[in-house]
């Protein structure tokens, strides 16, 4: 991992029940919430269940069980919140570079209106 987890971020608070959420998905690998500060219709936030710095960190520590049940859902999330017809778009900022604000890894889900080319 290119930093330390810190425990304290606010998306682990989150994961322990010390800050409340509504999820909207939540299975033994990944917790989904609603980003506070919707940059799309749908803007949710997928986390795994593992303390995980960034993508990064992830495919290179986690077990193959958990990038699998991790990524399944991530599908999953979008499926049951109807997105697959529309379309959606799936980010993972990594890293300080790439405006990663938060140290626990988080895939964005865009959706609910034509998203454009991506911006970089
Ligand atoms: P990043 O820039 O790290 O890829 O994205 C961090 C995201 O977390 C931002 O879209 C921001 O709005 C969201 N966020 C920050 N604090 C909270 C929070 O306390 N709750 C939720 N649900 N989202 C948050």
């Amino acid at each position: 991992a290119t930093q330390p987890y810190d425990d304290q971020n606010i998306f682990a608070k989150i994961l322990r029940g010390e800050i409340p959420s509504k999820p909207v998905y939540e299975d033994e690998f990944a917790l989904a919430i609603p980003d506070i500060n919707p940059q799309a219709p749908t803007h949710i936030l997928v986390l795994p269940k593992g303390a995980y710095v960034s993508w990064d960190d992830f495919t290179d520590r986690a077990s193959d069980a958990e990038i699998a049940g991790f990524v399944r859902a991530v599908g999953k999330v979008a499926r049951s919140a109807g997105l697959v017809a529309p379309g959606y778009r799936l980010l993972a900022n990594t890293g300080p570079h790439a405006h990663q604000t938060i140290g626990h890894l988080h895939v964005h889900i865009f959706a609910g209106r034509p998203l454009g080319p991506l911006l970089v």
